[in-house]
């Protein structure tokens, strides 16, 4: 079943690949395992998916510790609550939702001297008013001259969570437009997309994404408490 999911979701993103002439293996699938179980999670790994992202920090903590044992790379891709910061640079590779300087600074600080920098990527809120998480498109330059200085964190790239479309072509024109503000920084150290979800991963790899993120469509509806 997973097994299943999981291939045809890579099938997609080679696809995909292949139609928007984006170069073969370029897309990383990152499967988002927020509220599924660790046994969720090991059946995707048995399958051979190794990267997940999760949303809440106390749930993702404890999937980690029954998967110890698993060589999975860890992705924080949920809001980041200052109380938290310690725990999300102790306990993953990447934060995704990194939007203010404050955090950033919190995750530089805290991120332990054993291990390597933690990858972030500043989250833009880029179809506006809904959406309450991530720094407007006018803020991204300043904020990653800023972040650029931290020495715990490397500065990866963006994230963008748009407004849900049906349509493919309005599903492009978010990721398109932050695709080249962030062309126009002329940084070569931003070298991440990590744009769409189950619902637009084609729109997504079309514009440039390099990290989809994706739950629904690998491990089905999710059930919340
Ligand atoms: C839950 C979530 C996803 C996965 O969404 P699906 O539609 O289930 O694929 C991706 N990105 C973020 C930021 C999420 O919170």
């Amino acid at each position: 079943m997973i097994n299943t999911r999981l291939n045809n979701i890579l099938a997609q993103i080679r696809q995909a690949e292949t139609a928007y002439k984006r170069m073969p293996g370029s897309v990383l699938l990152l499967a988002v395992s927020k509220t599924k179980t660790s046994k969720d999670i090991a059946a995707a790994y048995q399958a051979g998916q190794r990267h997940f992202g999760e949303s809440y920090c106390q749930e993702a903590l404890k999937k980690q510790q029954e998967l110890g044992a698993f060589d999975i790379t860890w992705h924080f891709i949920g809001p980041v609550q200052s109380n938290k910061t310690k725990a999300l640079a102790t306990h993953f590779s990447w934060v995704h939702s990194v939007d203010s300087l404050k955090v950033a600074k919190r995750l530089s600080d805290q991120r332990p001297s054993a291990l390597p920098p933690l990858n972030i990527c500043l989250q833009v809120n880029i179809s506006g008013e809904l959406s309450k998480s991530g720094i407007a498109l006018n803020e991204l330059q300043h904020l990653c001259g800023q972040v650029a200085e931290l020495p715990n964190i490397k500065l990866r790239g963006v994230m963008a969570v748009p407004m849900p479309e049906r349509n493919f072509e309005l599903q492009r024109l978010p990721y398109k437009t932050l695709y080249q503000a962030v062309a126009e920084l002329h940084n070569p150290g931003l070298d991440t997309y990590s744009f769409g979800m189950s619902g637009d991963l084609c729109a997504a790899i079309a514009e440039g994404a390099t990290i989809v993120r994706i739950g629904t469509a690998l491990f089905g509806e999710r059930e919340y408490a």
